[in-house]
C-alpha cells in the first residue's frame, strides 16, 4: 500500500523543480528591487519623506525612520544619529 502511494507521488517531484525555478526567478527580482528602494527605510520600506528624523545605520549607511517601529522603541528617544541596524548587527556577530 505505501509502496503504491509513492509511486503514484513520482509526479510531484517535476513540479517541485518548476517551483524552484520560480523561486530563483523571484529572487532575481527582489535583488533587483532591492537596488531600487535603496533610499527607502529597510525597515518599514518607506521612504523618508521632508521633516521625518532620520538614525543612519554606520555600516551599511542606510537612513531608517527614528520612530519605534524602525529603529526600536530605546533607540526612538535615544539622542543619537547612527547606530547599527539589526541586518549589520548580525553580520558583525
Ligand atoms: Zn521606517
Ligand atoms: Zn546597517
Amino acid at each position: 500500500m505505501f509502496a503504491e502511494n509513492h509511486i503514484l507521488g513520482l509526479p510531484c517531484i517535476f513540479e517541485k523543480k518548476d517551483v524552484l525555478n520560480k523561486r530563483k526567478e523571484i529572487a532575481a527580482t527582489l535583488l533587483l528591487y532591492e537596488v531600487n528602494v535603496k533610499e527607502c527605510c529597510p525597515a518599514c520600506g518607506w521612504k523618508p519623506e521632508g521633516e521625518e528624523k532620520l538614525m543612519r545605520c554606520g555600516m551599511c549607511e542606510c537612513y531608517f525612520h527614528k520612530k519605534p517601529h524602525c529603529v526600536g522603541e530605546a533607540l526612538h528617544s535615544a539622542g543619537l544619529d547612527t547606530f547599527i541596524c539589526k541586518r549589520c548587527e548580525y553580520n558583525v556577530e
